[in-house]
Formats: structure tokens, sequence, C-alpha cells
């Protein structure tokens, strides 16, 4: 195992502020963080894992051990791939704790050697989510603070491409 490596998959769809916070603490913390992108084909995302992808890596541009990588399945058979044995998932409000705790288990029970790791949003975050950004820009309201200056135009040319406002989530 390569011990001080961290993985923290996700939908980034798209990056928000909170994730650059939660990822840039990790990156002081761990020798390497690997975003780990989703493709899931069973979910509905707005943008593509290749763009969500590269919104990732220009966020956070500079940020030496990070990787960003897109992955089709169980997040621990990534891991056993690439012989890393912790998963980091952000808790925002407690309604975050439920699901993270039976992701968690089931992570467990798939992968006794995998160790879920939790990390607290930074309280200017805390209320911050993707489809809470999604909502605001659909209805015109103000994205500073709320995503990184890259994923603004990006979003907006999205929202805009859209036939009908509900395939934005
Ligand atoms: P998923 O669809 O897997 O929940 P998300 O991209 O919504 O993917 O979130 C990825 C991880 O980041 C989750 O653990 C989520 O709780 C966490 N997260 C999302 N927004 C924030 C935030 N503002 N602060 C801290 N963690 C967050």
């Amino acid at each position: 195992m390569k011990n001080n490596q961290v993985v923290y998959p996700g939908s980034f769809d798209p990056i928000t502020m909170g994730h650059v916070d939660i990822i840039k603490r990790l990156a002081k913390s761990f020798d390497r963080v690997v975003v780990l992108v989703s493709s899931n084909a069973q979910k509905k995302f707005l943008f593509t894992a290749e763009e969500r992808k590269k919104m990732v890596l220009d966020a956070l541009k500079g940020t030496k051990n990070l990787k960003v990588d897109i992955f089709d399945g169980l997040t621990t058979d990534f891991m056993k791939q690439k012989k890393i044995d912790k998963i980091v998932r952000g808790l925002r409000a407690v309604v975050d704790f439920e699901y993270e705790m039976t992701m968690a288990n089931i992570n467990r029970k798939l992968a006794p050697n995998i160790e879920t790791l939790l990390v607290f949003a930074s309280p200017e975050y805390y209320y911050v989510s993707s489809r809470g950004v999604k909502e605001v820009a659909l209805n015109g309201g103000a994205l500073k603070g709320l995503v990184p200056e890259n994923v603004k135009k990006p979003l907006a040319a999205k929202l805009k491409s859209l036939k009908r406002k509900n395939d934005a989530f």
C-alpha cells in the first residue's frame, strides 16, 4: 500500500469552493491527493467526466501533489488497482452524515482494508453544494465565492445550452 495517499471521490458536477477547500487542506496533509471523478453511467451529470476533470485541474493549478482520474465503477476497485487505502469524504451538515456513514460501511464490506476518513467542511462553505450552485446559476444569482473563477463560464454556457431547466440536475 502507498500509505500517504488519499482518494477523494465524487461527482464534482461542477467543482465548488467547498471541494477546492477540502482538496487544498488534504494536499497539505498527504503526499498525494487523487481526485476521482465519477463517470457512473447510471447517474445523470450536467458536465461530461472530461469536462469535470478539466475544471478540477484548472481550479487547482499549482497544486503539485494533485492527480485527477476518471473512473466508472466502484471506488474500492479503483483503490485496489492503485494500491491506495484511504478514502476521504467531506461532511457538511448533519444531513450528509447518514449517507456518508452508509457509504463508508458499504466500502468497508467491499474492502475491509480501506479506511474512510471524513473531513468537516470549513464553516464558510458548509452550505455550498454543486446542486445549489447550479440552482443559483440557473436563476441568475451571483456565484462569487461559491465556485472557482474558471467554472463560471463553462457553467453559464452549459446551462444556456439546456432545453429544459430540469436537465441541470
Ligand atoms: P457525490 O455525488 O459523490 O456526493 P459531490 O461532488 O457532491 O459528489 O461531493 C463529493 C464529496 O465532497 C462528498 O463527500 C461531499 O460531502 C463533499 N462536499 C461537497 N460539497 C462540500 C463542501 N462545501 N464542503 C465540504 N465537503 C463537500
